[in-house]
């Protein structure tokens, strides 16, 4: 297992499109590990592998307090939204940047597991925003575009250094 190195915004690179994911084998599975020991180490709840700047459509997530559910999703679909949900989010490629996001409070989606099985799964609440933010990450698209462009630039401007708040923040 190995830490791999995140892509800040603004790199172009975490602009990219990820392609699919043609074949679950040994190597992609060992970039799951890898995706789960660097997002823990971070630490966040959500890794998308345009963020470690492998263009394939692969996310790793974990809202657990303990490490204790992991879900990693190759090829995920969103196939039904419902409700709307505000969270505080922050991105570990935008780091000390966090700002209010409305997304789907709920979803139901379609991906391939790591033994290459498909499965049909829902998620509310913070799994659900995860998901949603990390594969926005695989279209290329980071949450400070959901933003205005004058509270982006207050966000620049607001730099949160309080612990406290970094606490209360979902970063993914
Ligand atoms: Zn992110």
């Amino acid at each position: 297992m190995a830490i791999l190195t995140i892509l800040e915004f603004p790199d172009p690179r975490l602009r990219t499109r990820a392609v699919p994911v043609e074949v679950v084998d040994d190597k992609l599975n060992a970039l799951i590990d890898d995706m789960f020991e660097t997002m823990y180490a971070a630490p966040g709840i959500g890794l998308a592998a345009s963020q470690v700047d492998v263009h394939k459509r692969l996310l790793v997530a974990d809202v657990s307090a303990d490490q204790s559910e992991p879900h990693a999703l190759i090829n995920p679909v969103i196939l039904e939204k419902d409700g709307v949900i505000v969270t505080e989010e922050g991105c570990l490629s935008v780091p000390g940047y966090y700002a209010e996001v409305e997304r789907a409070e709920h979803i139901r989606l379609r991906f391939v597991g790591r033994d290459g099985e498909d499965v049909e799964m829902e998620a509310s609440g913070l799994l659900g925003v995860c998901f949603q933010h990390e594969i926005d990450h695989l279209d290329g698209k980071l949450f400070v575009d959901y933003l205005s462009e004058a509270k982006r630039q207050r966000i620049r401007k607001r730099l949160v250094r309080d612990k406290r708040h970094q606490v209360s923040a979902a970063i993914m």
